[in-house]
């Protein structure tokens, strides 16, 4: 029995106003070039919370028309870098006056706990502001020693019109992750939202020109994937593009890339992280760290630890705990205090997550707990646990991308690396040990972009992060994701004039 055993009473409406729906190209709110609109849904209920303007190709050539001139007549790429530091940072104190009405609008629009909204990814938003705001005038490049008599410099120029395609779980920290490097840079942008969350980017884009951005420079075009998002990654005017969402789709955005003027590509997409306990680790730390690694956001984290690789000594003390904790899990409406976990984000997901729970059921893994919807209308999913899972079930190789735990169990630690790397995926690993050398054998032997040892979901805004193997290319995130929105010029010139 789970202990939040009441279904959603009536839901709890938040104070804030929705005042920006319109596409918002070169500066100016405008309806999309077909006038059409599309819903935008309360996860908890499934009602619509607002209709929002639905862009396509044309609305995108729009928005890349005025990224272009903004980009090639300035002034954004050729201010001083200060200057755009500055309004940065003006920017990301507009969002901290703002704090609470956009982790408000997150919440209802995501189906995100109120409270990790507000306390978490909200400041994590500011701090990536500040943190690409203090990149801006630190970028630079180099001399180089040259054989002959001459003078060698590069210049770290701005690769031009980025074009970036975000998806919903996290659809402020995303804008961050990839709108904050390519400004820092001096890049202009279209930004296409996930159609299931347009919301909070509208409402921040709005707050950066009142922070002084130039017009042109940050155009947000709300709509679907294969119409705008499509136009976007194929269109001839666009020097990059930036994409996260699923591996599926990462694939037709590097194919569309490539039949169009072969821009440059960075992917952040799906995995399969391992969360690897080791016989040494405390074993009730454990349950909480592997608990928190897959059931964070409604499990829907593209490095979620969703296989819990278990030591044989430990397992069965793990697994009752494991199944107690998620018993324990508060489901509900996310603006409530005490709510650990609101609703997946929309009917596909909810209908995805629970055939991967009949397949978990189907294939003989044993349901520890959940397994089924929570309560009775809207999204809610129950957290579920499952023992005995092996590595070929298609539990353990697919994302879920739910509230779906997956235990195995392992005996040494050749075998778990070699377990753990035995996916398609590369995106993230766990390991919780007190041996420092298994720590280290693990670190190095794990292919996956990022390994957490003793902690998971650690997101400073300096360390770098993507994937492997079919969960990306290219990192975010730190110093490294600068170089996704620069060109390098070499300019060579002799030592001295020669006589003509
Ligand atoms: P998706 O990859 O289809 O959508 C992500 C973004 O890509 C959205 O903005 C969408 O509109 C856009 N898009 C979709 N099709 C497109 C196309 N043909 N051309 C250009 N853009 C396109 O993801 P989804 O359907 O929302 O979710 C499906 C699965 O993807 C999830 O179950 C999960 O496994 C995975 N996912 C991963 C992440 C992540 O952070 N890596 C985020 C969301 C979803």
């Amino acid at each position: 029995k789970f202990s939040t055993a009441a279904v959603l009473e009536e839901p709890i409406t938040p104070p804030v106003q929705i005042n920006y729906t319109k596409l918002l190209i070169n500066g100016q709110f405008v309806d999309s070039a077909s006038g059409k609109t599309f819903p935008t849904l309360d996860p908890r209920t499934g009602e619509v919370i607002a209709h929002v303007a639905e862009g396509d190709k044309e609305d995108i050539n729009r928005a890349v028309s005025a990224a272009r001139k903004a980009f090639d007549e300035g002034p954004w790429p050729k201010m001083s870098a200060y200057e755009r530091s500055r309004i940065m940072l003006r920017f990301a104190d507009l969002v901290e006056k703002n704090i609470k009405e956009l982790a408000q609008l997150e919440t209802w629009d995501n189906g995100k706990p109120y409270q990790q909204a507000l306390t978490a990814e909200l400041p994590m938003f500011v701090r990536l502001f500040h943190y690409y705001a203090g990149w801006a005038d630190k970028i630079h490049g180099m001399t180089v020693p040259a054989d002959g008599p001459h003078h060698v410099q590069t210049l770290h120029e701005p690769i031009g019109v980025a074009g970036q395609i975000i998806p919903w779980n996290f659809p402020l920290l995303m804008f961050a992750w990839k709108v904050g490097p390519a400004l820092a840079c001096g890049n202009t942008i279209v930004l296409k939202s996930a159609e299931q969350t347009p919301l909070t980017a509208l409402y921040v884009a709005k707050l950066f020109h009142e922070a002084g951005l130039p017009e042109g420079v940050l155009n947000i075009v709300s709509g679907y994937g294969p119409t705008a998002g499509a136009a976007l990654a194929s269109h001839m005017d666009v020097d990059k593009i930036a994409f996260t969402g699923s591996t599926e789709t990462g694939k037709i955005i590097l194919e569309l890339a490539a039949k169009s003027n072969l821009k440059p590509v960075t992917l952040e997409l799906g995995g399969k992280s391992p969360f690897i306990i080791c016989e040494d680790a405390d074993i009730d730390r454990a349950v909480e760290l592997a608990h928190f690694a897959l059931f964070f956001n409604q499990g829907q984290c593209c490095c979620a630890g969703s296989r819990t690789f278990v030591h044989e000594k430990i397992h069965d003390e793990f697994i009752a705990k494991a199944k107690a904790r998620a018993l324990k899990r508060t489901v509900g409406d996310p603006f409530k205090k005490e709510i650990e976990q609101g609703p997946q984000i929309d009917s596909e997901q909810f209908q995805k997550v629970l055939g991967y729970i009949k397949s978990g059921i189907d294939s003989n893994a044993t349901l520890e707990c959940g397994g089924e919807r929570f309560g009775s209308k809207g999204y809610f999913i129950q957290p579920t646990v499952f023992s005995n899972v092996k590595d070929n079930m298609l539990i353990a190789q697919d994302e879920i991308f739910g509230p779906v735990q997956s235990i195995l169990k392992f005996k040494d630690i050749d075998e778990v690396i070699r377990r753990a790397n035995a996916t398609r995926y590369g995106l993230a690993a766990g390991v919780f040990t007190s041996n420092i050398d298994t720590a280290n054998t693990m670190s190095r032997g794990l292919r996956a972009g990022t390994v957490w040892v003793n902690c998971f979901d650690v997101f400073d805004a300096g360390i770098p992060f993507g994937g492997y193997k079919m969960s990306g290319i290219g990192r975010e995130k730190g110093a490294y994701s600068l170089n996704n929105y620069l060109q390098v010029k070499a300019v060579v010139s002799p030592l001295k004039n020669p006589a003509w």
